[in-house]
């Protein structure tokens, strides 16, 4: 016994001597997997994940912002927001940030935010002040926002499931006063229209470079077993017409989150094992690994050529060979 847990810890300290020998280049290998020769046009073999923050407790929220000069991101069970820089440093923007999630620049370039505490969608205006976008519909409360993305005109589109009155370290638990959990799009007049209604617990979202088809994660097995884990894509027409959504891609390994789009089409998914890359028919490409579940992406960096993923206590970056939608 005592001499084969000898050999043992031997054997786990040559592994880890083996592997600290290795370096960066190894820990690269391993966290880019293609699946489609089409992958090597995204990420270079060599390409590295590098970690620029880990000081959190659950990330997310990642949104890019020039005029900032570095990455918010949400950390969304400390109750704060933040900004990361180029040099690494990180400044808080709010504390409390009322649990917020989801981050997105609006067409004017403000903040928009998705709150879960308040159950709100705001938008800070030049002298800081928030503006309240969203928090009712119909006369009652909104579930809980958690992600939102930019149309191309102009409009803000938002997700309210229920997760951030479910999970108490998330918000404060409630009872939904919806009936659906919804996808809702707030028009640049300020008006609050109900789009999607079908989905069990809609999440990350992201629109196509035409804006014609609208990408939305379905996240119910993170509360149910049977419910949903896969991306839908729903057709729009202009002034905000969606039509019937049809399955874009299944998700195996817990539930998809946020999503992100590049330049060329292609679809990023947060997935409990990384980044999940879909070509723009739907075909898995392959994965970007990250050491914890992934829970939001975005695009960033001066050229747009870096890809931020939030990791529960984490921010990971690698830089690819194709830059995000809108750089
Ligand atoms: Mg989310």
């Amino acid at each position: 016994m005592y001499d084969g847990g000898r050999r043992g810890l031997l054997k786990a300290g040559l592994s880890i001597l083996v592997s600290a020998s290795l370096g960066r280049h190894a820990a690269a290998a391993s966290s880019v997997q293609g699946i489609d020769p089409r992958f090597g046009r995204i990420v270079a073999p060599d390409a590295a994940l590098r970690t620029l923050y880990n000081g959190g407790r659950w990330c997310e929220g990642l949104c890019w912002s020039p005029s900032r000069g570095g990455l918010v991101f949400s950390d969304t069970r400390s109750n704060r927001l933040s900004l990361l820089r180029d040099d690494g440093s990180v400044t808080t923007l709010r504390d409390p940030s009322d649990n917020a999630n989801g981050n997105v620049l609006d067409a004017g370039g403000r903040l928009v935010t998705c709150e879960h505490r308040t159950r709100r969608v705001t938008r800070e205006e030049p002298d800081g002040r928030l503006t309240v976008l969203a928090d009712r519909f119909e006369g009652k409360r909104l579930n809980s926002p958690n992600d939102a993305a930019l149309a191309p005109d102009g409009a803000i589109w938002f997700t309210d499931p229920v997760f951030g009155i479910r999970q108490p370290d998330e918000g404060l638990m409630a009872e939904p006063e919806q009936d659906a959990r919804r996808v809702y799009r707030i028009d640049p007049s300020g008006r609050v229209d109900a789009m999607i209604a079908t989905l069990d617990q809609p999440n990350g979202l992201a629109f196509s470079p035409d804006g014609r088809t609208l990408y939305v994660a379905d996240s119910g097995a993170a509360l149910n077993p049977e419910g949903a884990a896969e991306i839908l894509a729903f057709p729009v027409a202009g002034g905000g017409q969606v039509g019937t959504g049809r399955r874009f891609a299944a998700v195996t390994s817990g539930v998809p989150d946020g999503l992100c789009v590049d330049a060329e089409g292609r679809v990023y998914a947060a997935c409990e094992d990384g980044v999940h890359i879909h070509e723009a028919d739907g075909t898995r490409l392959g994965r970007i690994a990250t050491p914890g579940p992934a829970a939001n992406v975005a695009f960033g960096g001066p050229e747009g050529r870096r890809l931020f993923i939030a990791a529960g206590p984490a921010i990971h970056a690698i830089d690819l060979r194709t830059r995000g939608l809108g750089f």
